[in-house]
Order: structure tokens, then sequence, then C-alpha cells
């Protein structure tokens, strides 16, 4: 599998800047037309191998092709797919994956967008790069969970610290 451990979002080429998926919220184009195809809080990760972005749900401007490919190349992992269109230049640009290999069985459900052809818009920073400068790795939700027990450890002291203080007023 080529999902990484550290699954942070960030910019490859951003002046050291690294901003995790979720402070960076982007939209994604197609490269052709700027049509809207989706967004950073769709995006679940990054497939490597495929060189494509890993996104549950694309937008209206995104349909399915009728007819099932199948690639027995390397690249493809020897899945059976049905190709991505954009509705308004109608260019190729990524595929659904409708049987693969059991290792890769989490490619089912989710949409698979080709780097190369989609451009990403940074809100924050009001830029357009290319999503192939991008990496769209997720964090390990271990990690997630570890935070949020540190920041729910936090306020308990702090409502510890606030109940004993109330306890102090109350005795005098
Ligand atoms: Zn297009």
């Amino acid at each position: 599998m080529e999902l990484d451990s550290d699954m942070s979002l960030y910019l490859i080429d951003s002046n050291d800047k690294k901003p995790r998926l979720e402070s960076c919220l982007m939209t994604l184009h197609c490269n052709q037309c700027n049509t809207v195809v989706g967004d950073s809080q769709s995006v679940c990760g990054e497939f490597k191998s495929m060189k494509s972005i890993m996104i549950v749900r694309v937008t209206d401007s995104v349909s399915l092709s009728d007819h099932t490919e199948s690639k027995m190349e390397r690249e493809s992992n020897n899945c059976l797919h049905r190709s991505l269109e954009c509705s308004s230049c109608h260019c190729i640009l990524g595929a659904v994956v409708e049987s693969t290999p059991l290792h890769l069985e989490m490619l089912r459900s989710v949409f698979l967008l080709q780097k190369e052809k989609i451009n990403c818009y940074i809100l924050e920073q009001s830029k357009m790069v290319k999503a192939s400068d991008l990496v769209f790795d997720q964090k390990p939700i271990s990690e997630s969970i570890h935070e949020a027990i540190k920041l729910f450890r936090a306020q308990c002291d702090q409502m510890t610290q606030l109940h004993n203080r109330l306890c102090v007023n109350k005795c005098l």
C-alpha cells in the first residue's frame, strides 16, 4: 500500500509552510476549463501509485462513463474502473474503481482524481496551484485521537480548578 504513515496535507513549495488539510480549505478544479469538481473537505487521502487524490464526493460537474474499463497495467494495479469526466470540457479527470485486488479494496468506495488533471484554489491564500505540487495524505487517526485526549484532559483540569474555586468561595 502506498499510503504514508504521516498523513498530513502540506504544500511542497510554500516556503516551508505546512498547513494540514483541516486548516487548508481549497476547491478542486478541472485544469482544462476551471470547473469546480470537488473540495478539500471531501478529500480522504492520496493514492500515490496512481498519482491520484482520493475523494469521497465530487460535484455534479463530474460524470461517470457508461462502460467499465479494464487496465492491467502496473500503475493501475489491475483494477476495473469507470472513467470520471469533466461535464464541461469532457476531459478525463480520473476514475471510480469497481473491482480491485483485496489489498486495494479501500479504493472501491472513493473517487480517484488524477493529480495532473486538477488545480487547487487555496481559499486562505487566494491562490491557484497544481494538485501535483501538493500532498493530500491524511493524518493517522491515532494522532487525531491523541490530540483530542490532550484537549479533553486540559478542559477537565480547567473544570476541576473552577470547581475548586467555587467550593472555596462557598465555604467563606
Ligand atoms: Zn473541464
